[in-house]
C-alpha cells in the first residue's frame, strides 16, 4: 500500500492509503506539493521558532514532527513541568518553616496526586497552545519521523519523500546513556520519571551535579525523600564560579541533602528491593543504597536515525557543528537548539531557530548568534543565575576584569525574607567600567539577573548602573552595592559616567 498526501485547512498534511503502484510513483519523484522552500525537522522550541520565521518571510515551509504528542521537551518533559513541581516544593518548604515569621502551620502535608494534577493541567494548556501554533496553517505540519535520503531529501517513516531547498535540523536531545553498563540492568529514573512520579521514593541517589540534577534533588528532598547527590567533579555546577557553587552546596546541605563530590563511579547493583551505586570518594570505596537511582548526568543531541552522513552534515563530539549563523557544513542545511549543544537552554533554542530562518530567508543580511549575553539559571532555592562572563572564564580567556560582590544576608529586604546564603557579583572592564558579567545566588536570582542582561545589552558601565534609581526595599537594589564599589574603584572618564 502507498500513501498520498493532501493539505487540510489547518495545514496538517493528511495521508490517505492508496495503491502500491501510486506509492511507487511518489517514492521516485517529488511533486510540487511535497517540495518546499524550507523544511524544519522537529517541532519543539527551536523548530517552531524557525518555521514561524520562515513562513513569516513568505517561504513555503513545512515542519516534520515525529512525536505522538506535540509540544516539545520544554513544555512536555522539561522546563515547565519541573518548574511547576518546584513551585509546589517551595510552598511546602515555606509552610514547614513558617514559624520563622511567627506563623504556625500545623502540618504541611504533601498531596502528590493534587500536585501532579495541577502540573498536568498547566502542561496540557501549554501544549494545546503550542499545538494551535503548529496547526495554524502558516506552514504545513507533517506528522512523521524523518531521515535524510540525500542533502535535499527527507524520507518519512511511511515512505513518502519531501524535498527542500533548505533544511533546518531541530531534533532536540535525549538522556545521555548511563556511564556504567550495570546501571541499565539495575534500572534507574531519569527526569521523565520524576516529573510523572505517583509516589515519592523514601530515598534517592542522584547521579550528576548540573542544573537538572540539583533542581530534582531539592524537589525530591522537599517532597520527603532522603537524597544523596553524587557528583564526579570537585563541586557542583562546573560552569559557574566556585563561590556560586559553594553557596548553593551550603544551602542544600543545610536542608539535609547529602552531597558527595569528587567521586568516581565504579559499580551499581541491587540489594533486595533497593539499588546501590559504588564509587571512590576521598580515597575510599563508598556504597550508597537507595530506593531509586536518578540518572541526571546530562542529555545528548538527538541525532540517531537521521542518516546525517547522507546529507553531508558534519558532527563532532556527538553535536551538529554550526557556525554563528547556525549553518552546518552543508551551506543549505542549518541546525538549532539542543541538537547543536553544548548549552541546552530553551531561549537559546528559540533564538538559534530564528537566526537560522532569517539567514535562509535573507542571506544578504546575515545575522549571527551573540554569545556575549549567554544566560544560565538554576531553579534551586537559592536560585543561581549568571549572564556574560564569569570570573572563571575571564581567567581562562585572560580577559582583564575587576569584580565586586555583596552578600544577601546583609541586605534589608533579604533579611526580611530570612535569606541566609548567596550574593550578587559584577565584573567590569578596569578601564571603562563596562559591565562584563553578573552572577546572583539568592532569592529570585533568575529574575534579578535580567537587570544585568539589559545593562549589558546596552553596554552600560558600573557608573551608569549605580546611578539608576532602585526602589527601597527591594531585592533588585542589591545590584547597586557592587556597582557603586566598582564605580569608586574605576575613575570616571568621558563617556562612562551617567
Ligand atoms: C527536566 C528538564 C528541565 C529543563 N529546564 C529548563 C529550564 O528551566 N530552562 C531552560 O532554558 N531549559 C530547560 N531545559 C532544556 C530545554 O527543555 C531544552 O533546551 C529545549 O526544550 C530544547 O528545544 P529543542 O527545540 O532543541 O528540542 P525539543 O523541544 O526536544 O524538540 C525536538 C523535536 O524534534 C522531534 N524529532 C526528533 N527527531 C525527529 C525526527 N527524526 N523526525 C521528526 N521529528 C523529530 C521531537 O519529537 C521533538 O518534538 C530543561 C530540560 C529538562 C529535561
Amino acid at each position: 500500500m502507498g500513501l498520498c498526501r493532501s493539505i487540510g485547512r489547518n495545514g496538517i498534511l493528511r495521508f490517505t492509503v492508496y495503491t502500491r503502484l501510486f506509492h511507487a510513483e511518489v517514492m521516485q519523484s517529488s511533486s510540487p506539493a511535497n517540495t518546499f522552500d524550507a523544511v524544519v525537522l522537529g517541532g519543539g522550541s527551536a523548530g517552531y521558532a524557525a518555521a514561524r520565521t520562515l513562513a513569516g518571510s513568505g517561504l513555503k515551509t513545512a515542519i516534520v514532527e515525529g512525536a505522538d504528542r506535540m509540544g516539545g521537551l520544554c513544555i512536555l518533559r522539561g522546563c515547565m513541568p519541573s518548574k511547576a513541581l518546584l513551585q509546589a516544593a517551595e510552598v511546602r518548604h515555606l509552610a514547614r518553616h513558617a514559624a520563622t515569621w511567627g506563623i504556625r502551620v500545623p502540618e504541611a502535608a504533601l498531596d502528590l496526586s493534587a500536585v501532579m494534577r495541577r502540573k498536568d493541567a498547566l502542561i496540557e494548556s501549554f501544549a494545546q497552545h503550542r499545538q494551535a501554533q503548529l496547526t495554524s496553517g502558516r506552514f504545513s505540519l507533517v506528522r512523521a519521523q524523518a531521515r535524510f535520503g540525500d542533502p535535499h531529501t527527507l524520507i518519512l517513516d511511511h515512505g513518502e519523500r519531501l524535498t527542500a531547498a533548505h533544511i533546518v535540523i531541530a531534533t532536540g536531545s535525549t538522556v545521555a546513556p548511563p556511564p556504567l553498563p550495570e546501571l541499565a540492568q539495575v534500572g534507574y529514573w531519569t527526569s521523565d520519571e520524576v516529573l510523572a512520579m505517583d509516589r515519592v521514593p523514601p530515598s534517592v541517589a542522584v547521579l550528576g551535579g548540573g542544573p537538572i540534577a540539583l533542581e530534582l534533588a531539592q524537589l525530591l528532598a522537599r517532597f520527603g525523600s532522603e537524597v544523596t547527590l553524587i557528583q564526579r567533579s570537585a563541586r557542583v555546577l562546573r560552569e559557574f564560579d566556585a563561590d556560586a557553587a559553594q553557596a548553593l552546596e551550603a544551602a542544600l546541605r543545610r536542608e539535609g541533602i547529602r552531597l558527595m563530590t569528587g567521586t568516581r563511579l565504579t559499580g551499581a547493583g541491587r540489594c533486595g528491593n533497593r539499588k546501590f551505586v559504588q564509587f571512590e570518594h576521598a580515597g575510599q570505596t563508598t556504597r550508597i543504597e537507595a530506593e531509586e537511582l536518578l540518572m541526571a548526568l546530562g542529555r545528548h543531541p538527538n541525532l540517531a536515525g537521521l542518516d546525517l552522513e547522507r546529507a553531508g552534515v558534519r558532527v563532532e563530539r556527538g553535536r551538529i557543528v554550526t557556525d554563528a549563523q547556525q549553518r552546518t557544513s552543508q551551506a543549505h542545511i542549518f541546525a538549532a537548539g539542543d541538537c547543536t549543544g553544548p548549552h541546552q537552554i530553551v531561549h537559546l533554542a528559540v533564538r538559534q531557530g530564528e537566526i537560522a530562518a532569517h539567514n535562509i530567508a535573507r542571506p544578504q543580511q546575515p545575522r549571527a548568534f551573540d554569545q556575549r549575553l549567554l544566560l544560565q539559571v538554576v531553579f534551586t532555592d537559592p536560585q543561581v543565575a549568571t549572564v556574560g562572563l564569569t570570573e572563571h572564564q575571564a581567567h581562562l580567556r585572560q580577559i582583564p576584569f575587576l569584580s565586586a560582590s555583596y552578600p544577601f544576608n546583609d541586605h534589608g529586604k533579604s533579611m526580611i525574607l530570612d535569606v541566609q546564603e548567596g550574593f550578587v557579583k559584577l565584573l567590569a572592564t578596569p578601564g571603562s567600567g563596562e559591565i562584563l558579567g553578573g552572577t546572583a545566588v539568592g532569592p529570585v536570582a533568575g529574575e534579578l539577573i535580567h537587570e544585568i542582561t539589559v545593562a549589558m545589552a546596552k553596554r552600560m558601565t558600573v557608573h551608569e548602573l549605580a546611578a539608576v534609581p532602585h526602589y527601597h526595599p527591594t531585592l533588585a537594589e542589591i545590584w547597586t552595592y557592587p556597582a557603586e564599589e566598582l564605580a569608586d574603584r574605576i575613575p570616571p572618564m568621558p563617556g562612562n559616567a551617567p
